[in-house]
């Protein structure tokens, strides 16, 4: 489409948080014809966009004169603290929107059936999106890859009825779209996390069920049964349920069993050829790509090649480097114990560098896994107390402070045979130490690369 394209004409839209996304998402609208007025609780990024030409205009002040809002994703519209806007958008009888609605809306306006794909779940939205991205890419389909993971929605370019938009789905994202069906609705799994968000879980699970709302019967609900919430989510489907597990044959879905990947009609792809998603979490993932691109008609050839060369996301159990036989693993994403235990699960034995900013309960839930640690070394403002939850269970422990100190002494422990792995899986938040768990994983794998030259020196 053209300058002339303007399928927001005479609509007025309120934009409020005008972070990454945010302005390029205004700039967006306004080119597609919107009256669009701004707004950020910061200074410096209302400043931003009153530089850019916008209007500003404070949503909680007087009646909100607007046909939508689109709220950032981090931005909070439920109970307990939904933001002044949000009541603002409420009290007006104004739609709370999100970017992949507005993106649909311009789609359809173009005259593009283009396929929306949508992936959610509690764990592995962003590498299944990816993963599945990555196997359209591979069969030459053309895919268009964001939402939650990389790119805003409304960054991403216009695409023909041929065309795939592969987009991760955040609970957040999934409550504030109105009109969006689509083709296949990925939803991953389903355990109890951002309740403070939602409110109760039954919120939480409704949020997530909107994956699979205004689908018909030629659309498709892969839906995984690796837990019984998720599980639950296959009463009332419209449309076709395509059943997956990381664990076990599901007879008329898709599923991974001993790194065997499949469905009833036999082997799609061997996952120990998949070195990118180790672990049976990843199998899971795996499973909910394949069922996806099978929907889509993807042949299978293409999905095993796709699984073969997925190269994975950096910060998620990504190879960095490997130095006299040890392998050091980046998964600075896991912020949470819950994450760490896939990690640590993932490896028979491994030194484990941890810590920063703990959360509630800190790593005792951890215990199972303790006996795989042949040596944690801790870091950031919860080191210490990390180390006297490993204390008391008799697991080998140092508190080194920083990444820069750790490392050095992980690396030692494991090439003194401790462990084949340094694992870096903090269970914890980065923000004492970084900007966040990206800035904590370029770091390490910074170090780890450094470490390897210096080693291939002495070599
Ligand atoms: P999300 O985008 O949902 O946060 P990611 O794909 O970024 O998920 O993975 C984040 C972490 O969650 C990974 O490092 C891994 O430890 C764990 N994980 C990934 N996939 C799954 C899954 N299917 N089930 C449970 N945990 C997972």
């Amino acid at each position: 489409p053209g300058t002339d394209f303007r399928p927001f004409a005479g609509q007025r839209i309120a934009v409020v948080g005008l972070g990454r996304a945010g302005l390029p998402a205004a700039a967006r609208l306004r080119d597609w014809g919107a009256e669009v007025a701004c707004w950020d609780d910061g200074a410096p990024a209302r400043a931003a966009a009153e530089t850019a030409g916008f209007v500003l205009r404070d949503p909680s002040q007087g009646r909100l004169a607007a046909d939508a809002l689109l709220l950032s994703p981090g931005i909070p519209h439920t109970l307990p603290r939904p933001h002044p806007a949000a009541a603002a958008a409420r009290a007006a009888g104004v739609p709370i929107l999100c970017d992949v609605e507005f993106l649909y809306r311009a789609v359809r306006a173009a005259g593009s059936q283009a396929a929306f794909l949508g992936i959610t779940g509690t764990n592995g939205k962003s590498t299944t999106t990816a993963l599945l991205h990555h196997i359209l890419a591979v069969a030459g389909r053309v895919s268009e890859v964001g939402g939650n993971l990389g790119p805003a929605a409304l960054g991403l370019n216009m695409l023909g009825s041929e065309g795939f938009y592969t987009l991760e789905m955040s609970s957040y994202s999934l409550e504030r779209i109105a009109s969006v069906g689509f083709k296949v609705g990925v939803m991953l799994n389903l355990s109890p996390d951002h309740l403070d968000r939602h409110g109760s879980m039954a919120g939480y699970a409704a949020a997530k069920a909107n994956v699979f709302a205004r689908q018909g019967r030629d659309d498709f609900a892969v839906l995984g049964q690796d837990d019984a919430l998720s599980t639950s989510m296959a009463a009332g489907l419209a449309a076709r349920l395509v059943p997956i597990s990381g664990q076990r044959p599901i007879p008329g879905g898709v599923w991974a069993a001993d790194r065997s990947l499949r469905d009833d009609a036999g082997e799609i792809a061997d996952l120990r050829q998949a070195p990118a998603l180790p672990g049976s979490h990843n199998a899971q993932n795996a499973a909910a790509a394949a069922a996806t691109a099978l929907a889509l008609g993807i042949g299978r050839a293409a999905i095993a090649a796709g699984l073969a060369s997925f190269a994975g996301l950096p910060h998620r159990q990504e190879l960095v480097g490997e130095i006299g036989g040890v392998r050091f693993i980046n998964d600075s994403k896991a912020t949470n114990a819950d994450s760490a235990a896939r990690a640590l699960a993932s490896y028979d034995r491994v030194v484990w560098i941890a810590g920063g900013t703990g959360k509630e309960g800190g790593i005792e839930s951890l215990a199972p896994q303790f006996g795989r640690i042949a040596r944690a070394i801790l870091i950031g403002r919860d080191g210490p107390a990390f180390a006297a939850t490993l204390a008391a269970h008799g697991v080998p422990q140092e508190v080194a402070g920083t990444l820069e100190a750790a490392l050095p002494a992980a690396a030692a422990a494991a090439r003194g045979g401790a462990a084949p792995v340094v694992l870096l899986s903090p269970a914890a938040a980065s923000w004492d130490q970084f900007t966040g768990f990206d800035a904590r994983g370029d770091r390490f794998r910074a170090l780890v690369q450094a470490m390897a030259a210096a080693d291939w020196g002495r070599a």
